[in-house]
């Protein structure tokens, strides 16, 4: 059987290369190529920042209220389609069904609609200075890049499409090549919506087609979602044409569990925060800090939980609510971190294997693995895994927590549970961290700006402020008067 082969998507429709050059892409719960993705060569690149160029001129020349409708309409058929989008999801992540269907499109769909509401909201300002007045416009930026991780394809798509195109930039959008199809759907949604062709293009490869992005200077700004030394090299190279950027990258997060927390409540945070997507979120708590009183307890319910009310298998049964990795080599880099666990003396807990469900024996599947008796020295509780490994901690004081929680070179999410109002805002006022829970984790509305602190992250995704990351201020001086001139 022949798999299909996805072509760029460039000035509204599809693209062939010149070189015929193609990437394979597999079903990671099943093991198998499902299709094959062409890879932008020079021509296509050369075609992406003329279209890019085009739908700019359309596209900024519109009104917001107009561009404001278009978007709306997008938003319509992603709705629509949710079951298909969500279908192409699982089958290129590997994450299950259960989430899918009612988080990736939806949560995708959500920020689009806030930024497509807020397009026309945007003002400048106005100020006499004197007899003389000034005024502010927000201008759209030009072409911006987006550059996206794996594990939510369509979501980062959808989160970093939102603002550009309200703010009336045109976008040049890389997806992983682990997860190309979810963006190559958006892009026909947006023209099937009425958004101008080549205000949206869509770019397949590497990290060689990621360097082009970010190095070339028509390119005003890149914003990318990935690991923290990838951000590195991307804000370095940007910084060539000096590109604004925005950064979304990894974490080691901390969620503090007192005394006085409603156990249940922290054990269901602390499996959300480690096992959803099988534990390839950014924001995850994988540093679990727990009050020595109530450690047994703690430890107890999630060994319990753990090993009865998680399924793995194939992530398209409704069921399921384990999925498979990302890829074999993230499966075998996983395992490598918890073979460290044992060897630097971490004690399991519970899992600590690779999984073959019986519905889907090839996938690259980890059982959900708790490590307790963590110090804070190990490598499992210092270095992001981004697969569901849990590390479990005690302690007993509470500036003795916050230091500890703060003591990472990370700072991207962080949660407090506890019953005394003013020590959960006293604690998370003090955790450095850009996105923070109290009595709840993970939750993350189009509404509420997200971004890491330290090296973590650099802007913000969603929120209102997210806008002006989009745009640049122009100011504009009126004279009312004749000038005085010495000459
Ligand atoms: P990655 O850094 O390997 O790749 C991310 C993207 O960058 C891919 O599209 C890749 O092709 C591209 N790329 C690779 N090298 C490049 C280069 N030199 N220049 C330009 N582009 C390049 O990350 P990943 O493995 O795809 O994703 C997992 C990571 O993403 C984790 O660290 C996770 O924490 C992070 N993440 C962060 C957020 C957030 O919002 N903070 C969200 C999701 C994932």
């Amino acid at each position: 059987m022949t798999t299909p082969v996805y072509e760029n998507f460039i000035n509204g429709h599809f693209l062939k290369n010149q070189t015929g050059d193609t990437f394979a892409v597999k079903n990671p719960a099943t093991d198998e190529v499902i299709y094959h993705v062409e890879i932008a060569d020079e021509f296509i690149q050369n075609a992406a920042i003329e279209s890019a160029k085009q739908g700019f001129a359309a596209w900024s020349a519109m009104t917001p209220i107009e561009r404001s409708r278009i978007l709306l309409k997008a938003v319509a058929i992603l709705r629509d389609r949710n079951d298909e989008l969500a279908k192409v999801e699982v089958l290129d992540t590997g994450k299950p069904w259960q989430e899918a269907e009612c988080v990736d499109v939806e949560t995708g769909a959500d920020v689009i609609e806030y930024f497509a509401g807020l397009a026309p909201a945007q003002v400048g300002q106005q100020q006499m200075v004197g007899n003389d007045f000034y005024y502010t416009r927000k201008e759209p930026l030009g072409i911006c890049a987006g550059i996206g991780a794996w594990n939510y394809p369509l979501q980062i798509a959808c989160w970093k499409s939102g603002p550009a195109l309200a703010a009336g930039n045109a976008v040049i959008f890389k997806p992983s090549e682990e997860t190309p199809l979810g963006a190559i759907k958006l892009a026909e949604i947006f023209i099937e919506a009425g958004v101008p062709a080549g205000v949206f293009n869509v770019v397949q490869g590497a990290s060689e087609v990621g360097q082009w992005l970010t190095a070339n200077p028509n390119i005003e700004k890149v914003s990318f979602t990935g690991e923290v030394g990838t951000g590195k090299k991307v804000m370095a190279s940007a910084a060539g044409s000096l590109k604004d950027v925005t950064m979304e990258l990894g974490g080691k997060s901390p969620l503090l569990v007192f005394d006085d927390a409603d156990v249940s409540q922290a054990v269901s945070a602390a499996m959300l925060g480690n096992f959803y997507t099988q534990g390839e979120i950014c924001t995850n708590c994988t540093r679990i800090y727990v009050h020595k009183n109530v450690y047994q307890q703690f430890i107890d319910e999630l060994k319990t939980r753990t090993e009865q009310n998680i399924i793995a298998g194939d992530p398209m049964d409704p069921e399921v609510n384990l999925g498979a990795l990302i890829s074999k080599k993230h499966q075998e880099l996983v395992l490598g971190y918890i073979d460290k666990g044992i060897q630097e003396g971490a004690t399991l807990l519970t899992g600590g294997k690779a999984l073959s469900p019986v519905s889907a024996p090839n996938g690259y599947f980890v059982e959900p693995t708790v490590f307790v008796d963590c110090k804070d020295d190990m490598t499992i509780v210092k270095e992001e895994i981004f697969g569901p490994v849990m590390s479990v901690l005690v302690f007993d004081d509470e500036d003795d927590v916050i230091q500890r929680a703060n003591d990472t070179h990370l700072g991207l999410a962080a949660g407090v549970f506890t019953k005394d109002i003013q020590r959960a805002h006293r604690v998370i006022h003090q955790l450095q961290a850009g996105i923070c829970w109290i009595n709840s984790y993970g939750n993350s509305p189009a509404e509420m700006p997200v971004g890491g602190y330290k090296q973590s992250g650099i802007g913000r995704e969603n929120g209102i402020e997210t806008l002006d990351h989009y745009t640049q201020t122009k100011s504009i001086y009126v004279g009312m008067s004749n000038i005085e001139s010495p000459f």
